[in-house]
């Protein structure tokens, strides 16, 4: 079945992660080591959009979809969104890195975008809750219905978290909010979070620079659904998406 890690980091860190700094080659190293056929890949918080797809969008031999982080005070974004649209696959919100809440007033034009041209935004989730929380993209999501949002580390990437966010993206009938696992290895509470939201809502990344595909791909594969199911959770959620539909 056809793996694609749809949550991956190609370029430079500042200090917040000691400044590592990895190539293209090596992402496509890695990925084909640890038997990944494709990734969406997104730029670090020292390497800027235009630099990464430049030097992805021609790639021979990998498939790479390209994910574009949007900061709002990055004064080049407009224009490279302008210019590149079409082949801009999902956004990256990251509201602990750019200090920002996903309902800031900053990110409103961008979501506008986003929902006008089913590009799925992806949020990193985490504990900081009142920045990173998921219950902030939820009410990003009332607001924007037709949004589709991927919710990162399903939703805060710790058990407790993790598990609390499937039950209120449930209860909560947002249709357009999905889950993805990168960096998640606690692999018991990963099956409570597909079986309490369907796999059709969970999407498969790593994290990488930071995360090894090869260190996930288990969670994945040992979790209790058929698979047909499973193979929703490596590619199929993800191709819907990036195929709009
Ligand atoms: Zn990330």
């Amino acid at each position: 079945m056809k793996i694609i890690d749809a949550h991956i980091h190609i370029g430079k860190w500042s200090e917040i992660f000691l400044n590592l700094s990895t190539t293209v080659d090596e992402a496509v190293n890695e990925m084909k080591k640890s038997g990944i056929d494709e990734a969406v890949c997104m730029p670090t918080d020292r390497t800027s959009n235009g630099e990464l797809f430049a030097e992805v969008k021609n790639r021979k031999d990998f498939k790479f979809y390209f994910n574009a982080w949007i900061n709002p005070l990055d004064e080049s974004l407009g224009e490279f969104l302008e210019k590149n649209l079409k082949e801009i696959s999902f956004f990256k919100i990251h509201p602990s890195i750019d200090k920002r809440k996903i309902t800031d007033g900053e990110f409103e034009k961008y979501l506008e975008i986003a929902s006008d041209n089913k590009i799925p935004v992806v949020v990193h989730c985490g504990r900081w809750k009142e920045m990173a929380g998921y219950e902030i993209c939820l009410e990003a999501a009332k607001k924007f219905p037709a949004l589709r949002l991927i919710l990162a580390h399903l939703g805060g990437d710790q058990p407790a978290i993790c598990t609390q966010c499937a039950k209120d993206v449930r209860d909560g009938g947002f249709e357009n909010v999905y889950l993805g696992t990168e960096s998640v290895r606690e692999f018991y509470f990963v099956n409570e979070v597909v079986k309490t939201l369907g796999a059709e809502k969970i999407i498969f990344g790593s994290d990488y620079n930071l995360g090894l595909p090869a260190s996930y791909l288990p969670i994945i594969d040992r979790l209790q659904v058929s698979n047909e199911e499973k193979e929703l959770i490596y590619s199929g959620n993800a191709l819907r998406l990036i195929n709009k539909l």
